[in-house]
């Protein structure tokens, strides 16, 4: 009886949080200060002269540069060549206006006090953003190329700056812009923003699960889109024995993608699983990349899972399309299960509902059959196994799996015997025990590693034939 199949990777989920903390550091930037913070900033304005800006070349003074709004402080931060995006964010500006076009107002005005500044420009490269804004277009572009055969409706961006750059640009946003002004990540990604409506009108930027997370380098420009999969919430039936709950790669090969002789080149040890039976034709359907199964625990290989079906969460990666009518993926599904595996109906849920459906400790109700030595030899049986209803029974780790799970005595309750029937030297058994229970150990006392047991309160060995899942007991 094998039963060593792989336990899920918890990993992914991780990942994922990581992900959303690092995307996320870009908005956290963008707040304006409180007003708390901003007059506190205006407090400590005379601190601004610390003369550590003296140039010695003798070209400009800066000693004497005002923060903005001032119009010295304005004329500094031109002369040092800030482009028309930062202009307008350190300005003080108070137009409303976006982009680079308040910059370029504040810039002409300044040109209009002093005519002699423009010449006084000492670089075309802007100190503050490293020329980042012009980069907007660009990235936009690439990440629309990316994205052009993918539905969505909701993104976030995240934009990742190299660390000597935002120092810089913080030291003199502090220094010479006025206060409250929009640090620079915050200001680069609403340029981004701004740059997507112009092509799409119906983005929505969000702060949480998005369907599109796009990563912005902005020393190597590299953009990485990262759409995020889809959930569908479901309950199966598997009526037939033999096939995994998940997929299970070759154990020759390991599961490489070219397979081997032994698993005829699938890479898979059973070519069904109720994974695959049920997310293959849902992948094709949204042109996803893979899926992943969330069950609320799983049978063996061995077991079928029969009632209402036992609940899962599909997780559908990268998928294509984000929408389809449900009726129709059931359909496909049964289809494919091809009297194998079978699904009722579909939700769509989120990512919350996998952990809701991993985490439930549901009572279960089983049908097993098994064979009893000398059967007939045993007076009243049936008052026997009727004795272990509403038993607490001590349950050492199987040692079918002792390998992958602690060795432990678990305590758990057999709620009730519901049906026994005795059929020649066999018996079948209906029972319901508390979640977790080793439903096949309960029978043959795993060499008395359960205790009390279908065996041990017949004084006879019990060998299983088979067991059903009749229901899972989940509400
Ligand atoms: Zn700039
Ligand atoms: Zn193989």
């Amino acid at each position: 009886m094998e039963t060593n199949e792989p336990k899920d990777d918890d990993s992914e989920i991780d990942s994922e949080d990581e992900w959303q903390l690092y995307a996320s550091a870009g908005y956290a930037s963008t707040e304006m200060l409180s007003e708390e913070e901003n007059e506190e900033s205006i407090e400590s304005e005379e601190a601004w002269f610390d003369g550590d800006d003296f140039d010695f070349q003798g070209s400009t003074l800066n000693w004497d540069a005002p923060p903005c709004p001032a119009p010295l402080g304005i004329a500094h931060v031109i002369k040092i060549g800030v482009c028309d995006h930062c202009l307008g964010r350190i300005s003080g500006s108070s137009t409303g206006i976006g982009g680079s076009d308040a910059g370029s107002i504040v810039r002409s005005e300044a040109f209009e006090r002093d005519e002699n500044l423009q010449s006084k420009i000492t670089q075309d490269y802007c100190p503050l953003c490293e020329n980042l804004f012009e980069d907007v277009e660009n990235i936009v572009s690439r990440v629309f190329e990316t994205l052009s055969e993918t539905q969505f409706s909701t993104m976030q961006f995240g934009i990742h700056l190299p660390k000597d750059l935002i120092q810089e640009e913080d030291r003199i946003r502090t220094k010479y812009g006025a206060p409250g002004s929009y640090p620079l990540k915050g200001a680069l990604v609403e340029g981004i923003h701004r740059r997507i409506r112009e092509i799409n009108q119906e983005v929505e930027f969000v702060k949480e699960r998005p369907d599109v997370m796009i990563l912005v380098d902005g020393l190597t420009l590299r953009v990485d889109v990262d759409v995020r999969p889809i959930f569908l919430y479901g309950r199966y039936r598997k009526l037939s024995r033999g096939i995994p709950q998940t997929r299970w790669p070759c154990r020759a090969c390991r599961g490489r993608a070219e397979g081997c002789d032994s698993c005829g080149e699938s890479g898979l040890q059973y070519p069904d699983s109720v994974q695959d039976l049920i997310g293959e034709p849902i992948r094709e359907a949204l042109g996803a990349e893979d899926t992943s199964f969330h069950g609320m625990g799983r049978e063996d290989i061995d077991v079928r899972c029969l009632g209402s079906g036992r609940p899962f969460v599909l997780e559908i990666k990268r998928p294509r399309q984000r929408s389809f009518p449900l009726e129709d993926l059931v359909e496909m599904v049964n289809e494919n299960g091809n009297e194998k595996v079978e699904v009722g109906n579909f939700e769509w849920c989120t990512r919350k509902k996998v952990n809701e459906v991993k985490q439930s400790r549901s009572e279960k109700t089983y049908t097993i059959r098994f064979e009893v030595e000398e059967l007939a030899e045993i007076e009243n049986p049936e008052e026997a196994i009727m004795s272990l209803s509403g038993k607490v029974i001590d349950q050492e780790t199987p040692k079918r799996v002792s390998h992958r799970r602690a060795a432990k005595t678990r305590r758990r309750k057999v709620s009730s015997v519901d049906r026994i029937e005795i059929d020649g030297s066999q018996v079948e058994l209906t029972l319901r025990c508390e979640a977790g229970t080793y439903v096949k150990e309960l029978v043959h006392s795993d060499e008395g590693r359960t205790n009390p047991s279908v065996q041990s309160v017949l004084g006879a060995a019990c060998e299983v034939i088979w067991l059903d899942v009749e229901e899972i007991h989940d509400d």
